[in-house]
């Protein structure tokens, strides 16, 4: 779980290139998951020894000069809301506009870090002018910045993690699987959630002062023990209106962030739409485990063939990760919604189960001696141990003579071979290739 940086400010002051700057080294690592194609607006970086996710928030909206100033309001405010931290960018060779006039004028009021960020900054010369925009009035402190060469991003850098605020954890036990409840709005999510606790969430009252504003509450139901991850842009629903459509990616970032479980919920009359794909690959790229809810499969007609269908529509969309639980259910109805829950916490110890050494390496030996590594520039590959590695998520070391000379097909056979013999439904792992 790692704290939250948004960036804010008009088209083309630079954000999405500074975003790029900011996300680009991390990417690498983050995209180990194979397949998981990026987001080009979430993403997460790391500086001294901190890692954080950035969002462009500009990068959602239409990005053209004449973008209304409603719309960068309501960015301004999902920012507001859901991130630790804002850096709000303007360009320094277009000197203050009326939007950025306007935008200050909601940051000056906001009580989280906000740090004003002059780009375009690419020479000394530059510097001077960037002291143009003191006259925001947003605090006695700016960061000129290149965002193209990035000169100056070290300083904002530095200033920026140390305000990160302290992660206020809640006291949550551990062993006990944490769920997110995530998906578009209108999907049904609540309805799921109140028929499942039997609670109304939407009279549960705010918890004031937290700063992660997330609220874990923890249920005994159905013979299960569980936290269901509730966040502010869960509960708020009218805060900030929710149709358009980027609100609900950026509103699930924490509650999976949080979560161990992702129960990705679509709407089964609408077929899966391109910001469902987003919000499951936002889970995937946090490394949680996930399940897919179809809801409201009461107002499916239905033939014998309608599971089916509809479970080949969605791995065509979600490949090539298709080993992921799906369940059919209403909660309207109240159909399988149990079943929902069973199957998530069946992906809970999926994910945190550890494979006994001897056995990897029994069951992943005859799978390489009987498909070995295709030899490269006359050498031999030879894969000789096999083991899971201490991490919080299923990761798995193959220690070979010459792991360089690897590639991905054969990654991903042996990523499979992991998926057919143990148990990893719903549950993304990684595969590396070691020296040894
Ligand atoms: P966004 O709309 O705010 O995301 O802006 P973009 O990142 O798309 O950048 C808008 C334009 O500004 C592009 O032509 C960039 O090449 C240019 N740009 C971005 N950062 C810099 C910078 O640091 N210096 C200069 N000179 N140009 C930049
Ligand atoms: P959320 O925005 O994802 O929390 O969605 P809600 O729980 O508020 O549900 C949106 C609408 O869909 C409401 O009118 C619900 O009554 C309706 N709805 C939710 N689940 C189902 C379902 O399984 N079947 C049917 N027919 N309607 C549902």
């Amino acid at each position: 779980m790692s704290n939250i940086v948004a960036i804010v400010g008009r088209p083309n002051v630079g954000k999405s290139t500074f975003f790029n700057r900011l996300v680009e080294s991390r990417q690498a690592i983050v995209n180990e998951t194979a397949g998981v194609t990026r987001d080009r607006n979430y993403g997460k970086s790391l500086w001294n020894g901190k890692e954080f996710s950035v969002i462009d928030t500009g990068g959602y909206v239409v990005n053209s000069d004449d973008v209304f100033e409603g719309e960068i309001r309501k960015q301004v405010a999902l920012a507001i809301e859901e991130a630790d931290v804002i850096m709000f960018v303007v360009d320094v060779e277009g000197g203050i506009t009326d939007l950025d006039q306007a935008v200050s004028n909601i940051l000056r009021r906001v009580e989280k870090p906000v740090f004003l960020v002059v780009n375009k900054v690419d020479n000394n010369q530059r510097v001077m002018e960037a002291n143009e925009f003191y006259a925001l009035g947003l605090g006695d402190k700016l960061y000129p910045i290149s965002g193209m060469n990035g000169s100056g991003t070290g300083d904002l850098l530095d200033d920026v993690v140390a305000a990160f605020p302290k992660i206020e954890r809640e006291e949550v036990e551990e062993g006990i699987p944490r769920f997110a409840v995530v998906g578009r709005p209108n999907v049904g999510k609540s309805s799921f959630i109140n028929a499942l606790t039997g609670v109304d969430r939407n009279i549960v009252t705010d918890i004031a002062g937290t700063t992660r504003d997330a609220i874990n509450t923890r249920y005994n139901k159905y013979g299960h023990d569980f936290y269901l991850v509730d966040t502010a842009g869960l509960r708020k629903k009218a805060k900030v209106r929710e149709d358009v459509e980027f609100y609900s990616v950026l509103r699930s970032v924490r509650a999976i962030e949080e979560a161990d479980v992702c129960l990705v919920m679509i709407d089964a009359t609408r077929g899966v739409e391109a910001q469902d794909v987003n919000i499951f690959n936002l889970a995937l790229r946090n490394k949680k485990g996930v399940v897919l809810l179809v809801n409201k499969w009461d107002l499916m007609e239905k033939d014998n063939y309608s599971v089916k269908q509809f479970t080949e529509t969605i791995h065509e969309r979600i490949a090539p990760f298709t080993d992921v639980p799906i369940i059919f259910m209403s909660a309207m109805t109240k159909q399988r919604i149990f079943k929902a829950l069973e199957v998530a916490v069946e992906v809970y110890q999926n994910k945190s189960q550890r494979v006994k050494t001897s056995t990897l390496n029994e069951v992943l030996l005859a799978a390489v001696e009987k498909y070995p590594p295709p030899a490269l520039k006359g050498k031999f590959i030879k894969i000789k141990y096999v083991t899971q590695l201490p991490s919080p998520t299923p990761s798995f070391a193959l220690f070979a003579n010459l792991p360089q000379y690897i590639k991905d097909p054969y990654k991903r056979y042996i990523e499979n071979q992991i998926r057919e013999n143990f148990n990893f439904s719903g549950v993304p792992i990684q595969v590396f290739f070691r020296k040894k």
